[in-house]
């Protein structure tokens, strides 16, 4: 048994917790605010300072520890530990030596993986994918993140870089993406795409919940109040996951016809509507994939919501230490 801390690098808070890499059990989780605006010097030592008050809450010394592990939104360099482009993160981010400041400040070896790669490593070893030998992560928030486990390895590619299914194109001539590419499936299909389609139906007069729920105030439009009017029976609502189903349909069926896995993990706060997103996406799947046996792949919801990402890191961080 070895414990591990798994940190979790994000837009709005830091969260790092303890793992036990033989259960994937989670203790002594603390989140404290980014405050992304002081800069990347100042965020790496409050996070660092958050490893160390994590390790000292839970009664155990640095030495009891064998490594963190790290997880940020956006583009990375694993192999360097770098952070090459981080789109939602205030500041300046491009080539910050990140393990190695945290090494430097902790005396703990340090790892660095993108942020949904590393719900996807833990959603493969303790989550929605225990036991399969491929599988597909697809995480639906601000922007779509993704990740992919094939022949029972978490398979990083270039840079760490393969698993990007929110940036694969389902539209050649589609809006622009924050990528700087046209018609990315995130342009349709993220949260904020979601919450825009709701506003638009507000705002051409349909009827539809979505404006009370949002108590007639268009800033209050999110995803939430859209899949809370789907789950209502709101038929507009319905309508828009639908549409947004399909489109991820369409990514993911490239994605099958890839690398054949055996199951794909919705995850990231849009998996919260359920079956009313997962049912168009399982169909477009049925209709449009033909050369890979569908009958043999389940879509499933992440199970281990916002543990997904601790976990995975910390699991990462061992299997670089000590495997
Ligand atoms: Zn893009």
């Amino acid at each position: 048994m070895a414990k591990y801390i798994g940190g979790d690098l994000g837009g709005t808070n830091v969260r790092a917790g303890i793992v036990d890499t033989e259960t994937g059990e989670v203790s002594n989780l603390i989140s404290v605010p980014t405050i992304g605006r002081e800069g990347h010097d100042a965020v790496l030592h409050r996070m660092a300072d958050l490893f160390l008050n994590v390790i000292k809450t839970s009664g155990l010394q640095v030495t009891d520890i064998g490594g963190i592990g790290i997880g940020a939104p956006g583009k990375i360099d694993s192999e360097k530990g770098h952070t090459v482009f981080l789109p939602n993160l205030y500041g300046n981010w491009e080539n910050v030596p990140v393990t190695e400041m945290i090494k430097d400040y902790t005396g703990l070896p340090t790892y660095l993986l993108n942020d949904v790669r590393a719900i996807t490593f833990g959603e493969w070893k303790f989550g929605a994918g225990r036991g399969v030998r491929s599988m597909a992560v697809v995480a639906i928030g601000t922007g779509i993140g993704g990740g992919m486990v094939i022949n029972n390895q978490l398979h990083l590619g270039l840079d760490g870089m393969a698993g990007e299914l929110g940036h694969t194109m389902i539209d050649f001539n589609g809006p622009l993406c924050g990528c700087g590419n046209h018609g990315c499936l995130e342009a349709y299909a993220s949260s904020p795409a979601i919450a825009a389609a709701g506003l638009k139906a507000v705002v051409q007069g349909w009827t539809t919940k979505i404006g009370e729920l949002a108590g007639y105030d268009l800033n209050k439009i999110t995803a939430k109040t859209v899949s809370t009017a789907a789950s209502m029976g709101d038929q507009v609502a319905i309508e828009i996951y639908e549409q947004v189903g399909f489109y991820l349909g369409i990514a993911i069926s490239n994605t099958i016809l890839t690398i054949a896995p055996e199951r794909i993990v919705i995850g990231g706060g849009g998996v919260q509507a359920g079956d009313i997103l997962l049912n168009p996406i399982r169909r477009t799947i049925k209709e449009r994939v033909r050369m890979v046996d569908v009958e043999k792949i389940t879509i499933v919801p992440a199970e281990l919501g916002d543990n997904g990402g601790v976990i995975g890191n910390a699991l990462w961080a061992y299997q670089r230490n000590e495997l």
